[in-house]
């Protein structure tokens, strides 16, 4: 397929390259020289304009950073909406808030274009290994046409519901993951106070009902799960200014929602303690640092 791809950073760069791999025409841009460069020697086209990107191309993707730079690549002067071919699938895989989302899928929609928001989880690892999971919001009729896309460079691939429930469902499980690290955090770091080994305790609550994916899978004291990052000084993995970022988009979607989310609005006040101290680099799992106290 012919696909133009916008955002050629840590995450759409190796997602074009997967693309490239599995037989697809892919022009690509970028406003850093250097993605379009890298995706040149992929095998790719390097485009010098969005509007050069999407010429012909069957589908659209797009990897940009949050919520302004989505609305103005899409609508824009010379944006995407302006650009692409009639029948072109656009799919939008950046973070962003549900509100653009849906103001820009409806956008679309007005132009005749039929548009998914499809943002990930995995990582950069799991955008290099083709393994990323994909939450899906957008028409039936869409998902169906992307599905095949999408396989190239992810291994999950879930239909969430209409426009924006991708967005959605990445920003609620982002939350829970926000809030159960910090929960496991202290009962770490209170165990460690109690005298009681971090290894005894996640021996017992791994197998008990304190068990979750932060403890078992990231266990943020350093010791139990040995490849989580807590063993290597807190290297990321899934920084904390990411999450800090998905824990803000949370609020402001929860605020437009009427939902109650103290633990979440709790949540987001203490991420952004951690970047204020300079650990927004670090893996978020370096809030135990934090909650335990001091650098050790
Ligand atoms: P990144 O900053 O590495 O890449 C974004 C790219 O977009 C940059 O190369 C930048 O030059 C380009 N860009 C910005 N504005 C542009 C414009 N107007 N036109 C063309 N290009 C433009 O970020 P990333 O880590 O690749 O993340 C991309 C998205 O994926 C974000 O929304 C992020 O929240 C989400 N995400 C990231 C991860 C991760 O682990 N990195 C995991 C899941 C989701």
């Amino acid at each position: 397929m012919k696909i133009g791809f916008v955002g050629l950073g840590n995450m759409g760069g190796p997602m074009a390259a997967n693309l490239l791999k599995a037989g697809h025409q892919v022009a690509g841009f970028d406003l850093a020289p250097a993605a379009r460069d890298a995706l040149a020697k992929a095998g790719g086209g390097g485009a010098t304009s969005v509007a050069a990107a999407v010429a012909g191309a069957e589908v659209v993707i797009t990897m940009l950073p949050a919520g302004p730079q989505v609305r103005q690549v899409y609508g824009g002067e010379g944006g995407i909406l302006d650009r692409a071919p009639k029948g072109a699938l656009l799919i939008d895989s950046s973070t962003i808030d549900v509100e653009s989302a849906r103001s820009v899928a409806r956008a679309a929609a007005e132009r005749g274009f039929d548009m998914l928001d499809a943002p990930v989880s995995g990582g950069v690892g799991g955008a290099a290994a083709g393994t990323l999971t994909f939450m899906v919001g957008g028409s039936e009729a869409g998902f169906a046409r992307a599905l095949p896309v999408l396989q190239a460079m992810g291994k999950t691939i879930v239909h969430a519901g209409l426009a924006g429930n991708g967005q959605a469902a990445k920003i609620c499980n982002n939350m829970i993951l926000g809030i159960s690290m910090i929960a496991v955090s202290e009962g770490f770091a209170l165990a460690e106070k109690l005298g009681l080994d971090w290894q005894k305790l996640f021996d017992i609550s791994s197998k008990s009902s304190g068990q979750c994916w932060a403890m078992t899978s990231y266990c943020p004291a350093p010791g139990p799960v040995p490849a989580a990052p807590s063993n290597r000084d807190y290297q990321a993995g899934f920084t904390a200014d990411m999450m800090l970022k998905d824990l803000k988009l949370a609020q402001q979607a929860a605020q437009a929602a009427g939902a109650t989310t103290p633990l979440g609005a709790e949540a987001a006040a203490l991420f952004q303690m951690l970047a204020n101290t300079g650990a927004g680099a670090k893996d978020f799992s370096a809030i135990f640092r934090m909650i335990r106290g001091g650098e050790r």
